[in-house]
């Protein structure tokens, strides 16, 4: 009986272990082929005379190389949180500098016409945290937002404080989840099947590093979302203590 529950374990991982592979290398082609196009573009010559899209293109270049990037450090971060090996560098200061980092670095990997992105960055609260940590939180529900929605995406980042806690809200209008979907989303490696998804590239890791960072804060990460209705996900973290 032992046997077979380990065989079937064994398995599980075996599978798990190839379709990660699998989609880790759809998920970096994506802006890789991209990179190439325009790359060769700009080789071709056939932009010389023409500033104004040799700007486009070089834009373009960045911004794919900007998603590259993003995919790289959240699989680095999977390594070290899932090694335990994750070195955090916490300072009382508020959240803000980390979330307006975040949205700018965001700002810079979409087409401005595909978003209407809105932030209301109101507190002064300080939070023992890693602003680097929590950059990469934030920006990753941003990616997923825009991932996640389809034609025009409005998307909003509200911070605010309470007595004794700091709030940061990502919110879209997009595809959303249904109540069984939401509760399996911060499993590590789990996609929701929904059909609206279409092609969206992943390989199910973002949300499980986003809650284990925000545990190491001692905070809470949540989703209140409904099919076809939208997403906001909300990050409580604490404030310091007075005798920070
Ligand atoms: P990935 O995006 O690589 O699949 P995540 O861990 O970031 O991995 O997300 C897990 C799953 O949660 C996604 O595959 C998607 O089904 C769902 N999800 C995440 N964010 C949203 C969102 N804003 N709207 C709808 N579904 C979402």
């Amino acid at each position: 009986m032992l046997a077979l529950v380990f065989a079937g374990r064994k398995a599980r991982l075996a599978r798990q272990q190839s379709d990660y592979i699998a989609n880790i290398s759809h998920e970096l082609r994506t802006p890789l082929s991209a990179i190439t196009l325009y790359a060769q573009t700009l080789q071709s010559g056939k932009l010389k005379d023409n500033d104004e899209k040799t700007a486009e293109c070089i834009t373009t270049i960045l911004r794919e190389a900007s998603w590259l990037d993003a995919i790289i450090d959240r699989v680095l971060t999977w390594r070290a949180s899932s090694k335990d090996l994750l070195d955090l560098h916490m300072k009382d200061e508020p959240v803000a500098g980390a979330v307006q980092g975040a949205v700018e670095r965001f700002r810079s990997m979409v087409p401005p016409d595909e978003i209407t992105l809105s932030s209301s960055i109101k507190s002064e609260l300080k939070v023992r945290h890693d602003a680097k940590a929590i950059n990469s939180v934030v920006l990753n529900l941003l990616i997923n937002a825009y991932k996640y929605t389809d034609g025009h995406r409005e998307i909003e980042v509200n911070v605010s404080d309470s007595s004794d806690c700091v709030t940061i809200e990502v919110k879209d209008n997009g595809i959303g989840l249904t109540a069984l979907q939401a509760k399996s989303i911060f499993l590590p490696f789990h996609r929701a099947e929904n059909p609206e998804r279409g092609g969206t590239t992943g390989v199910g890791l973002g949300l499980s590093i986003a809650r284990h960072l925000v545990d190491r804060h001692q905070g809470t990460i949540s989703v209140d979302s409904r099919h076809s209705g939208g997403s906001s996900f909300k990050i409580v973290l604490p404030a310091a203590g007075d005798d920070s």
